[in-house]
C-alpha cells in the first residue's frame, strides 16, 4: 500500500495558538494577485486561554452576508478576559473573510461557498484552504463548536440554535444540551438533505459537540438577533464549563456546582445572590 504524503498547510498564524492569555492576531493565508503580487489574506483571530480545561471554537462568518455572528465574537473577542475562562476559547469571526468583507454569501475570490467546501485541501483555492486548517489545526484543538449562521440576503428566520439529528446518540444529546444552553428563543433538531461538503459534518465527523444557529437574515442585523448570539455564545461557554456561572434564560438546565480545592470555612459568599463571571463568590478560610 502506498501512503500519500499530506500537505501541510499554507496558512500560518501570526502568534503562538498554544500561549496562556489573551491573544489577538490572524491566520495568514498567501495569496497572490493583481493588486498585490506576494500579498495574503489576513483572517482575524483571536485565542483567550487560561490553565488546561476544554476548548470551544466559536466561528462566525462561514457564510460573508450574515452578521449576527461576526458582530457577537468580534465583541467578545474584544471583552473576554483570561481571568474569566478555565480553558480555551478560539474565535475566528469571520471564517470566511474575503466573503464576510465582500458582504457576500461565497467569497469573491473564488466564487468557494465555505460551507460546500469542507473538509478543504492545503493546495485547493483560497476558500478550501481556510477550510483545511480549520480541519487539521483549529477543530482538533476543540471539544464543543459554536458556529453562527443567519439567512444572508435571500432568507430571514425565526431566531433558532440548531444541532443535527445524528447516528450516534450520546454525541446528538450533548448536541442538543448546548443548544438548550445557548437558550435561542427557538431551538431546532435539523436533518440536511445534503450533508456534503459542510464544516458541520466535518465537525460532528470527529466526535465533536457541534451548535449552529439561524439568527435572522435578510443581509443585515438587528439589535435583538445580536443580542441573542451574544448571550448564546456566553451560555454555550458557561455550559462547557469554560466561563463560570449558570446559563440563565431558561428552566429545566441543571446549575452549575462550584467546589473548592481547599478544605476550611466558608468565611464569605457573594451578596446578593446573582453572581456574573469574575465576581468573587466565596471566601474560604483554612485552619491550622
Ligand atoms: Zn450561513
Amino acid at each position: 500500500m502506498q501512503s500519500e504524503i499530506l500537505r501541510s498547510s499554507p496558512v500560518t498564524p501570526t502568534f503562538d495558538l498554544d500561549k496562556q492569555g489573551v491573544q489577538h492576531g490572524f491566520l495568514r493565508l498567501p495569496y497572490s494577485r493583481d493588486d498585490s503580487a506576494w500579498g495574503s489574506v489576513m483572517i482575524p483571530i483571536a485565542i483567550i486561554r487560561n490553565g488546561s480545561g476544554p476548548t470551544a471554537l466559536l466561528t462566525g462568518g462561514n457564510h460573508g452576508d450574515e452578521y449576527e455572528g461576526p458582530i457577537a465574537l468580534f465583541d467578545l473577542a474584544r471583552t473576554l478576559d483570561a481571568g474569566m475562562v478555565s480553558g480555551t476559547v478560539i474565535i475566528v469571526p469571520a471564517m470566511n473573510y474575503p466573503a464576510f468583507r465582500a458582504g457576500t454569501r461565497t467569497s469573491p475570490i473564488d466564487k468557494g461557498n465555505m460551507n460546500r467546501s469542507y473538509p478543504g485541501k492545503p493546495d485547493g483555492t483560497v476558500t478550501q484552504k481556510i477550510a483545511d486548517y480549520f480541519t487539521r489545526e483549529l477543530l482538533p484543538r476543540a471539544d464543543v463548536v459554536l458556529d453562527f449562521h443567519s439567512g444572508g440576503r435571500t432568507l430571514d428566520f425565526v431566531p433558532f440554535a440548531a444541532a443535527h439529528i445524528l447516528p450516534d446518540k450520546v454525541q446528538e444529546a450533548k448536541g442538543f444540551d448546548a443548544v438548550k444552553a445557548f437558550s435561542a428563543p427557538w431551538s431546532m433538531r435539523m436533518l440536511e438533505i445534503d450533508a456534503v461538503g459542510m464544516y458541520d459534518t466535518t465537525v460532528e465527523e470527529m466526535g465533536k459537540v457541534f451548535v449552529t444557529t439561524e439568527l435572522g437574515g435578510g443581509g443585515t442585523a438587528r439589535a435583538e438577533t445580536v443580542a441573542i448570539a451574544k448571550r448564546g455564545a456566553m451560555n454555550v461557554l458557561r455550559h462547557s464549563g469554560i466561563v463560570s456561572g449558570h446559563p440563565i434564560g431558561r428552566t429545566g438546565v441543571a446549575p452549575a456546582e462550584i467546589r473548592t480545592k481547599l478544605t476550611g470555612l466558608l468565611a464569605a459568599r457573594h451578596f446578593p445572590g446573582l453572581v456574573k463571571p469574575g465576581d468573587c463568590v466565596a471566601v474560604v478560610g483554612t485552619v491550622d
